[in-house]
């Protein structure tokens, strides 16, 4: 997923965290990767809110998305330990 940088058009990234797949795993980067803030590589971090309104609308159905598969993973590896005990 690539967006553009409103300020000076670069794609941006979002900001991953190694401290979050640490602690969390598979569904803490997944959160992680939904809420966290853009990286632009000349700008810095680039806050929600200076993105325009479509693309911002295109970022939150993502967001779901990834939720939504953060908590299948969850749910899964639920029922793994459960089959496994
Ligand atoms: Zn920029």
């Amino acid at each position: 997923m690539a967006y553009k940088c409103p300020r000076c058009s670069q794609p941006v990234q979002r900001g991953y965290s190694s401290t979050a797949q640490v602690a969390a795993g598979l569904v803490g980067a997944l959160f992680y990767a939904a809420f966290g803030d853009f990286q632009c590589a000349k700008c810095g971090k680039i806050a929600n809110h200076e993105f325009p309104p479509e693309v911002r609308t295109k970022m939150t159905m993502m967001s779901l998305i990834l939720v939504v598969c953060a908590i299948a993973v969850a749910i899964g590896a639920f029922f793994l330990l459960a089959a496994m005990q």
